[in-house]
């Protein structure tokens, strides 16, 4: 009530003393000099910011730049999965199978251990939703469950996705929740890994990775009472390198993978390397090591758990589910068959045994959704019972029990131990990942990197939005308790959060964020992702009103974010903001632990404006139009472009009101081509110019390069101004034919053939005091390139925007491309990727195999570089990438396959929708020329961090054109930014089930960077001393903090505030703090 009144009574007081600011201001108002366009010495304004950008680094003095030897050297006994593919024979044998040989099993002189693993494979939604899925089969799964394991106390189960364990458990009595918990504590049910889901691990991002991981542990933890210590992710579609090192860290021992390339799969075999230790490339010590147990044969099913002939496995699977057409394959164990029974599996089991190097046997009994009935639970137990009995019976050297993956890898290690290490020593180290996937037919798992582009981008936004809530509500939590209030939306915003939490986790499945579901459960996943988006939109506009009120009015909520999405099938939109003669304030958040300088955009609905910052000056800004037509601007609608200072984790308010004339604000140029001539209202001071249809070649620079455009309007070739070099760099738009590709499988029909020969796009360029860019108007594709001029990072890259719309019916088995030839020298096709964002991985193309096969996963950027340079394309959303020439990498954007790939789906995917994707292209020189040693990993510069950084945590817009005199200017919770080697993954307040404060979780990463690149523009410090906790949150009050493991299960210790934080280069640190 009272902040509502307050609202609609600014004091005039405060007026006339803001008038009196600005009068006193005035004459310090910094001066731009007329013919601003040919101007480029913004700098020079005697704009009186507080950084100083002499003082940027430049170059780099860091402990890390010292111990940099480790990183070059190469262990020969490593296995380096790159050098897997020479060795490989990738020939079909039979049914079209990769082939796999089976080492001559001798006698039965060792003796042979066999586990026998029930489990069920439950998708998050697939070809059914969640909810439905959840509803026809995983409720029966985990009832019967409960009551079998109760009445077959030798048989096991092991569960994986936490998801369904949470919609179970809120349907069952105390009684019943009390008996799983015992059948845990007595070893027949085990959680594996415990993820909200089974996450895909080739487009997901790392910290939603943890995200989810941690929100699954954690309910496992407060509601199971265990702790997983195995992971087990059977289905996802190819190996990530850096899922290891995450499940290490949250206290994972051993894992167990399958959709590994089954040619690669035998070549491993060949070296008895199906079980490994798998190590981080950065790592020399095995510190990250993590045993990982590879599943021999090409799906995870019953018949193809047993051995090597599934026609006999088959014969032990006692549940087909009835949706299948053919008949159960199970045979019935009885009095007459057993001895022969017996003897078909102790064989597969021996062959099975045959392909590792330890006597141990893993054999998981289940398939997708198995174990819903009494029935399958009954037959599986008994008829195994039966043969179980049999032949442990024999004399045949074997023994089998049901068992869990605890059971199995402490057999397996116990084995280990027992033969000690003399036998060719212990198990082999490999390092990489596995990726690109093929099970069959030659046909490579590589199209659903790319696959439905717009929930891939869309969930990275609200990863992004998630992040920025979470490290706000942190605060607001903190901020209020400093003051004595108690936050009184913490039970609501936890709510809120933990629904965009558990939404965004859900959608990291391994089939959802792929893409690969069925369209009405695309649908309900798009559903809950734009609930998400706008919850999380909703608590950042709350915690954000609360920090700047002091905590004393968040009713109501009058601050709007500038994004929003209308629907989840349209492009996400920016609010046109209304200027007010009063004031309309403009809230900006910088989520990143690191201070910012940047050019902000915005769209408002006049140009008769003034800009203030919270310091009361005026901000010079650049006037844009915005395009109503191809030949029309907008009359009430104007991009203004302003310098931004913003320090970690602070927010910065500009006002902006409207006025008579607008003094500070610089019209830019407008360039148009092949359109008829543009109006310009006469209230609008654009300088146009247009060109017609004349061959004209189109340049936009900042102080650092100057890109070329040809008369189709894209990139031909940069001038590096630094160096005085021009590089060739062309960009184009291409397309393959789909031959055979579905949502999962890329198979173009051959090489990719340009999209714009015969078009002539309608071009614009726009050049102002603080940015130029390119628009560039094809019929389904928009794309524009833009330069801001600025001195930090920002202004180091060029920065892409494609808007690609595939609905039209000609796009038909079209997959689109954008590549970039460049004449970097990069050697033997070798390239980078990154990994879930975490690291780069070493990538070669083999130039005489097919391209589908040389498509790799990016989610952050690529890399390509020769002795004396490097581009970099960042990315803001998950993509398939390639590099089939030298200097060329390619993206793929966008697919619309009619046919089904026979991976379960039953059709192709043709909801497209229009959709967005981000890049920065940037280039560097290292300061001398080093030739690229190491293929198999890099790291990026610094620079390059940083921009990539920038990219993935764009600053948080908000508005508000109510009155009020209640919003404090600025809020800086941090005075310092952190080493820029250092980021913070994220921080956010833990919660019960009950919603119930529960600590807060803070995970910090320290990057390992190339020192061989100048740093630049950076504006964070590359101190040598270590940051404390007390240093990186100053204002928090903190009442303690233990260091854990990851996902906070484990406890690693207190940490007082003032102690150095150690990290090493390429690790993590986990903090529970208490803030109550
Ligand atoms: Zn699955």
């Amino acid at each position: 009530m009272k902040f509502q009144q307050r609202l609609m009574m600014v004091s005039s007081a405060a007026m006339l003393g803001l008038v009196f600011i600005l009068l006193l201001y005035s004459p310090g108002v910094m001066h731009v000099p007329s013919g601003h366009h040919a101007t480029r010495h913004r700098r020079a304004l005697s704009i009186d910011y507080d950084f100083d950008p002499s003082q940027w680094s430049a170059s780099l003095q860091n402990v890390q730049c010292e111990q940099n030897s480790d990183f070059t050297k190469l262990d020969n006994a490593t296995i380096f999965t790159q050098n897997l593919p020479e060795k490989t024979n990738y020939n079909l044998y039979k049914n079209n199978q990769y082939k796999m040989q089976h080492p001559q099993v001798e006698g039965n002189k060792e003796m042979i251990n066999v586990i026998i693993l029930p489990h069920s494979h439950v998708d998050a939604g697939w070809l059914q939703s969640v909810e439905e899925y959840y509803v026809n089969h995983v409720k029966g799964i985990l009832n019967n469950m409960v009551k079998k394991l109760n009445l077959y106390k030798d048989m096991t189960f092991v569960w994986a996705e936490t998801v369904f364990l949470s919609m179970w458990w809120n349907e069952l009595e105390d009684d019943v929740k009390y008996q799983v918990r015992r059948l845990l504590q007595r070893g027949q049910l085990e959680i594996a890994l415990g993820g909200w889901v089974m996450s895909d691990e080739a487009s997901t991002h790392y910290p939603s990775v943890i995200d989810q991981l941690m929100e699954g542990q954690q309910w496992v933890s407060e509601n199971l009472h265990t702790k997983p210590v195995n992971s087990w992710a059977i289905d996802p579609f190819g190996h990530s390198g850096t899922m290891p090192y995450l499940w290490k860290q949250s206290g994972m021992e051993n894992m167990v993978i399958q959709r590994v390339h089954q040619a690669i799969k035998a070549t491993l075999v060949s070296q008895k390397a199906l079980e490994f230790n798998w190590r981080q490339n950065w790592d020399f010590s095995g510190t990250s090591d993590i045993l990982c147990h590879v599943m021999p044969y090409v799906y995870y099913g019953m018949q193809y758990a047993c051995g090597p002939d599934k026609q006999i496995c088959a014969m032990y699977d006692y549940g087909k589910p009835k949706s299948l057409k053919e008949e159960p394959t199970g045979r019935e164990i009885t009095k007459k068959n057993i001895a022969s029974q017996a003897r078909y599996l102790h064989e597969q089991y021996k062959k099975k045994a045959g392909l590792y190097k330890y006597s141990t046997v893993l054999v998981p009994v289940g398939d997708d959704f198995r174990f819903d009935t009494s029935q399958e639970w009954d037959k599986h137990y008994h008829n195994y019972k039966k043969v179980i009995e049999y032949i442990n019976k024999q004399n045949w050297n074997m023994t089998i029990q049901f068992g869990t993956l605890k059971d199995y890898f402490r057999l397996l290690r116990h084995e280990e131990l027992s033969k000690g290490k003399d036998v060719d020593g212990s198990f082999p180290v490999l390092k990489g990942d596995f990726f690109p996937y093929s099970d069959q037919n030659s046909e490579y798992w590589t199209g659903y990197f790319s696959t439905r582009p717009f929930h891939k981008q869309l969930s990275r936004d609200i990863e992004n939005n998630l992040r920025s809530a979470d490290i706000l509500s942190t605060l607001a939590y903190s901020e209020c308790k400093k003051h004595g209030v108690d936050f009184e939306r913490h039970h609501d915003v936890a709510r809120q959060l933990q629904e965009v939490r558990r939404n965004l986790g859900l959608f990291l499945h391994h089939d959802a964020i792929t893409g690969t579901a069925k369209p009405h459960v695309v649908e309900d996943y798009e559903n809950k992702l734009l609930k998400a988006f706008n919850l999380s939109q909703d608590v950042i506009s709350i915690t954000t009103q609360n920090l700047l009120t002091y905590c004393e009015h968040d009713d109501p909520i009058i601050l709007s974010p500038e994004r929003y999405r209308r629907d989840a099938y349209s492009l996400p939109g920016k609010y046109t903001v209304a200027v007010m003669k009063r004031g309309t304030k403009l809230i900006y958040f910088n989520p990143v632990a690191h201070e910012r300088t940047e050019m902000v955009t915005l769209v408002v609905d006049s140009f008769n404006i003034e800009i203030k910052n919270s310091q009361q000056f005026n901000i010079p800004f650049q006037i844009n139009p915005v395009f109503k037509s191809a030949t029309n601007f907008h009359e009430s609608q104007f991009e203004i472009v302003f310098q931004l200072e913003i320090p970690a984790f602070g927010f910065e308010t500009y006002t902006i009101y409207q006025v008579d004339r607008n003094i500070y604000g610089y019209w830019s140029t407008v360039e148009t081509l092949n359109t008829e001539p543009v109006k310009n209202n006469e209230n609008m001071k654009f300088k146009v110019r247009n060109y017609g249809d004349i061959d004209r070649i189109s340049n936009i620079e900042n102080e650092f390069m100057k890109a070329s455009f040809d008369k189709k309007g894209v990139l031909n070739r940069m001038y590096d101004k630094s160096s005085g070099t021009f590089s060739k760099v062309e960009l184009d738009f291409m397309s393959y034919s789909s031959e055979g590709s579905g949502a999962y499988i890329f198979y173009p029909s051959g090489k990719a053939e340009t999209l714009l020969e015969k078009i002539v796009p309608k071009i614009r360029v726009i050049k102002g005091l603080f940015m130029e860019q390119i628009q560039v108007v094809y019929k389904n594709i928009y794309h524009s390139m833009t330069l801001f001029d600025i001195a930090s990072s920002q202004g180091q890259g060029l920065h892409i925007e494609n808007k690609l719309d595939m609905r039209a019916k000609d796009m038909s088995d079209h997959e689109i491309i954008m590549r970039i030839n460049s004449d970097v020298k990069n050697v033997d096709g070798s390239f980078y990727t990154d990994q879930n964002g975490y690291q780069l991985i070493g990538r070669k193309t083999i130039f005489n195999r097919r391209i589908e096969t040389n498509y790799y996963p990016v989610t952050t950027m690529v890399v390509l570089e020769d002795s004396v340079k490097r581009l970099t394309l960042h990315t803001k959303q998950s993509h398939g990438v390639a590099s089939l020439h030298q200097g060329s990498v390619e993206v793929m954007l966008d697919r619309k396959v009619m046919s089904d790939d026979n991976r379960g789906l039953g059709e192709g995917v043709f909801d497209n929708r229009p959709t967005i994707s981000n890049f920065i292209l940037h280039f560097e020189r290292k300061s001398s020329a080093i030739p690229v040693k190491n293929f198999h990993f890099t790291f990026p510069s610094l620079v390059s961090s940083v921009i990539n950084e920038g990219l993935q945590q764009p600053i948080q817009t908000m508005f508000t054109t109510v009155r009020n005199d209640i919003l404090l200017s600025k809020f800086h919770p941090k005075n310092q930014s952190i080493p820029c080697d250092m980021s913070v993954v994220g921080l956010k307040n833990l919660v019960t089930s009950d919603l119930v404060y529960n600590g807060s979780s803070l995970i910090i990463h320290r990057r390992k960077f190339d020192c061989n690149y100048l740093a630049a523009g950076l504006q964070c410090p590359l101190s040598r001393t270590n940051p404390t906790l007390s240093s990186l949150l100053p204002n928090i009050p903190i009442t303690s903090t233990r260091e854990t493991t990851l996902t906070h299960l484990h406890s690693k210790g207190n940490v007082p505030l003032d102690m150095e934080l150690s990290i090493r280069p390429m690790e993590m640190m986990s903090f529970l703090l208490d803030l109550s």
